[in-house]
């Protein structure tokens, strides 16, 4: 026996190493009791869901200006101090926000942080919360950082996320019988290319000005396209971003006579909304309204 005890201590430290790498210790420090955990979060994707999962329990701070777009965003240097004193820090992806490396590479020891494109599903489409199932995950994982830093709220924070699966899964519902019969499945879309996620899975297409990411691809070339496109299948609505200039639609409604819907995607949200705290749900409601009554289908 005794002389396996060296083979026995190696086998315990290789554990040990191993346990520790699967648990890092920055992710397990909670906050003291009776105060708030700190979440900062890069736009109002995570935003709004921390804010609806956590309630009252933490205070959140946002990086990219309400109404600011997402992809060219660049963070300040307050903004990497701010993330360093953060318990936790949520974003989407470095598709979604390109600046994110660098912001956390200023994330403190102790900060949580989840990075919501890990739990979705595979997909071209990097606006991945335009998913319901993805962003049931998303807030799961968020609930689950909350929880290991605030581990004496953990009923509140799990109350939170049942309510909000359940209103995640009505909208399901409500989109697919709202979806299910329309005049026409095709939504055309002055804006950048954020809805292939929600019109794949309900079966619509999806044609749209620009690409994922406001690439540059809003070209004069991509828009005569669109026009000559909309004018041979009769569309007879176009949905817009309402945080874009409306300028751009207008002038394709004129062409086209076209009525234009706005369509939200969350990620940035007009300073009305922000004020309000317009929640992912509501927005999701409105996207359903605008394209039940741009396509035609029976409310
Ligand atoms: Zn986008």
């Amino acid at each position: 026996m005794k002389k396996h005890l060296p083979a026995v201590l190696f086998l315990l430290a290789a554990a040990l190493l191993w346990w520790l790498s699967l648990s890092p210790r920055r992710h397990q420090v909670p906050v003291a009791e009776g105060e708030k955990v700190r979440v900062v979060v890069s736009g109002y994707v995570p935003y709004t869901l921390v804010k609806q999962l956590a309630g009252d329990q933490a205070e959140v701070a946002m990086l990219l200006p309400a109404n600011a777009e997402p992809h060219s965003f660049e963070p300040t240097p307050g903004s990497l101090v701010t993330v360093r004193n953060a318990d936790v820090f949520v974003y989407v992806s470095d598709q979604i926000e390109p600046w994110a490396k660098d912001v956390l590479s200023s994330a403190g020891e102790k900060t949580a942080v989840v990075q919501a494109a890990q739990y979705a599903a595979p997909s071209d489409d990097p606006h991945v919360w335009m998913d319901f199932d993805n962003t049931q995950k998303i807030a799961r994982a968020i609930v689950f950082a909350l929880v290991q830093k605030d581990p004496s709220n953990r009923a509140l924070y799990e109350s939170n996320l049942k309510a909000f699966e359940q209103e995640i899964s009505e909208l399901d519902q409500a989109y697919k019988k709202g979806l299910a019969s329309c005049q026409s499945r095709q939504v055309v879309h002055v804006g950048h290319f954020a809805f292939g996620n929600l019109t794949k899975n309900y079966d619509l297409s999806l044609s749209a000005l620009a690409g994922s990411s406001h690439d540059g691809e809003n070209s004069v070339k991509r828009l005569t396209e669109l026009i000559k496109f909309i004018k041979e299948n009769q569309i007879q609505a176009i949905f817009t971003e309402e945080t874009l200039s409306p300028r751009l639609s207008a002038a394709v409604a004129e062409e086209t006579g076209a009525k234009v819907l706005p369509l939200y995607t969350v990620e940035h949200v007009s300073k009305d909304d922000f004020d309000r705290g317009v929640t992912y749900g509501e927005l999701m409601r409105r996207n359903l309204e605008s394209l039940q009554r741009g396509l035609g289908c029976p409310a």
